[in-house]
């Protein structure tokens, strides 16, 4: 640790003019403690150095958990998905420059995917910034923050954290959460400030989060149509995982007799296996269901924009809680803005008024379906294919996982997520993370410690070996905190699969080439985690099974054959153009 004591501001005007006087006098990074603690906040994900590193001493000091990482994306990935499991803000510590750039990323992608958290990050002292004098890690990071986090907030003055920090919480949590930015500069943290003044200052915000009740007439015109529907479907979206309805879906579901189809992160509000879950279905229900429901799930590219398969014909209600994301691809005939919890309550207590018109053929037609879509997935499964497939692989951590339903399911990869998330039924809310709305690949380890850390639970991340490559070392902070976290690395050697062909005469791998002979368990045991390497689907049955049960870090190399896998699984179509040899 540096020595704080010394008198006199260095060149990035991180150290405070004169030494603090204890206990009369406090530092920002002190204030900042407290009013984190005064929000609610108790686990900070960071990656220290210059001017943070003793922000977090002194937070880990006043009681708030640190969890230092690898890399600050992976740390903000964390604090994104404790932010999603607990419904309030995660909060991600970096140092200035490139540890915040790397931080924003999980930033963004937290703002995209509706997830609260807060950046807070230590930046260089202002004046050298403005004047372009090429100070130290100088960057205006706030400007940059702005353009992708749902809000940015700059503290100039320590006296300004404690508002600053309820600013930036109101912000996280409040209507469409997402993250946000919160600079403090250098000189700002190492500010000496009064004792009894900054207490003074200190304040735990009312009622941050309020709830935001739909109007009569929305849900009357909602109820109506829903009422007036032969086959209508509910779509559930993360927004309903996040808001922690669950309780009121499953009367509304139990009470109405309508299907419902979960998206990704949405598997699990209700049983995948429940009677009404139109899983299998999907098709089905973009060209024939004739109401919708979108209860926290938006219109986009993942349900086609509202156009492709869907029927031109298709009505749609939807609940949420951003005004503006209705009518973003197309007509919303009934929106419900609010809250999920106070629409669905809203519903609820309406539906008796109502009488539903479903078609009595509807629900058997797509339980009909289901069985016969299950049964063929099931033969597929079913093939112990050595080397092994993705299928091969999944039919053992499926047959694991769902014998252990209260483990969460972190996912990301190409055909190693569609296929992982085709295969495993999900039978809790909030027991799957995944890279979500933006498909990226790189959230893995750092969601991985996220969930643990927030919820107590084991966890069992499937990775494909291109999408761990990107988070790779921060097992290391797996091991380091001792948490409960198996993860398999699908290997088929590559970005897609391992068999990759280059077009011109060079000698060099393909584009998509990776590393199919690579032994990701030795990583496992450079940092003291159990180690396997498996190469059928019961060796990869037992390790999966041992490695739960023993709630200790582990790494499970799964060996795929290197011809496992499409580009882009399930997405190629998003490709501009297939593969054109290139004539010079
Ligand atoms: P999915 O990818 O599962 O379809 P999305 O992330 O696209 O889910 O959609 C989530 C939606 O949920 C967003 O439009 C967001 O505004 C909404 N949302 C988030 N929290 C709430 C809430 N508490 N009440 C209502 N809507 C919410
Ligand atoms: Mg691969």
């Amino acid at each position: 640790m540096q020595d704080t004591t010394k008198n006199g501001a260095t060149g990035c005007g991180c150290k405070p003019a004169a030494e603090p006087k204890f206990p009369e006098q406090v530092t920002g990074m002190y204030i900042l403690a407290q009013a984190l603690k005064k929000v609610g906040i108790d686990t900070i994900y960071g990656l220290v150095g210059i001017p943070v590193t003793e922000a977090a001493y002194i937070a880990q000091g006043q009681g708030i958990r640190f969890l230092g990482f690898r890399h600050e994306q992976q740390a903000g990935m964390a604090a994104a998905t404790h932010g999603y499991l607990t419904g309030k803000p995660g909060v991600l510590l970096t140092v200035s420059s490139l540890g915040f750039m790397n931080g924003l990323t999980a930033t963004a992608n937290a703002t995209v995917n509706c997830y609260p958290m807060i950046q807070i990050s230590g930046s260089s002292e202002r004046e050298p910034i403005d004047l372009n004098q090429g100070n130290y890690e100088a960057l205006d990071q706030y400007s940059v923050a702005k353009t992708v986090a749902k809000a940015a907030y700059r503290v100039n003055r320590a006296e300004d954290i404690p508002i600053a920090v309820v600013r930036a919480y109101r912000t996280a949590i409040s209507g469409r959460p997402g993250g946000v930015y919160l600079d403090i500069t250098a000189p700002c943290l190492g500010q000496i400030v009064d004792h009894d003044v900054a207490e003074k200052l200190l304040f735990t915000p009312v009622d941050p989060q309020p709830a935001m009740v739909p109007s009569p007439a929305s849900v009357d015109r909602a109820m109506k149509l829903l009422a007036s529907a032969k086959k209508p479907a509910f779509i559930f979206g993360k927004g309903a995982a996040f808001a922690q309805v669950e309780d009121l879906l499953t009367q509304l579901v139990e009470k109405t007799g309508i299907p419902f189809y979960p998206m990704s992160m949405a598997k699990g509000l209700m049983p995948d296996k429940h009677p009404l879950s139109a899983l299998s279905c999907r098709s089905t229900i973009m060209e024939e269901a004739d109401v919708v429901v979108l209860v926290g799930a938006r219109l986009n590219w993942l349900l086609s924009r509202g156009h492709g398969k869907w029927s031109p014909d298709t009505k749609f209600i939807q609940l949420d809680i951003d005004p503006v994301e209705i009518d973003c691809n197309r007509q919303i005939d009934a929106p419900v803005v609010g809250d999920l919890r106070s629409s669905l309550e809203a519903m609820l207590n309406s539906l008796p008024s109502y009488k539903m018109s479903m078609d009595a053929a509807w629900v058997p037609g797509l339980q009909a379906q289901t069985k016969v879509k299950n049964a063929k997935f099931a033969e597929r499964l079913a093939v112990k294919t050595v080397p092994m497939t993705h299928w091969s692989a999944l039919s053992a951590a499926k047959e694991v996982i769902e014998a252990n339903p209260d483990v969460i399911l972190v996912n990301e990869g190409a055909n190693t997520l569609d296929d992982t998330r085709d295969t495993i039924d999900m039978s809790l809310p909030r027991h799957r993370v995944d890279c979500a709305t933006w498909a990226i690949m790189g959230m893995g380890m750092g969601s991985a410690v996220g969930a643990a850390v927030a919820t107590g639970k084991s966890v069992v991340a499937i990775e494909g070996d291109s999408a761990f490559g990107f988070s790779g070392m921060d097992f290391s902070t797996i091991c380091r905190y001792e948490l409960p976290v198996t993860v398999c690395i699908f290997n088929n050697g590559g970005i897609y699969n391992g068999i990759g062909e280059p077009l011109d005469k060079t000698t060099d791998p393909a584009p998509t080439t990776l590393d199919i002979n690579a032994r990701y368990d030795k990583l496992a045991e450079a940092f003291g985690a159990k180690a396997y390497y498996v190469t059928t689907p019961d060796e990869y049955a037992a390790a999966l099974k041992e490695a739960i049960a023993s709630k200790a870090p582990a790494l499970i190399d799964v060996q795929l054959a290197a011809d496992a896998g499409k580009e882009s699984g399930h997405i190629g179509y998003l490709n501009p153009a297939s593969l054109i040899p290139v004539t010079v």
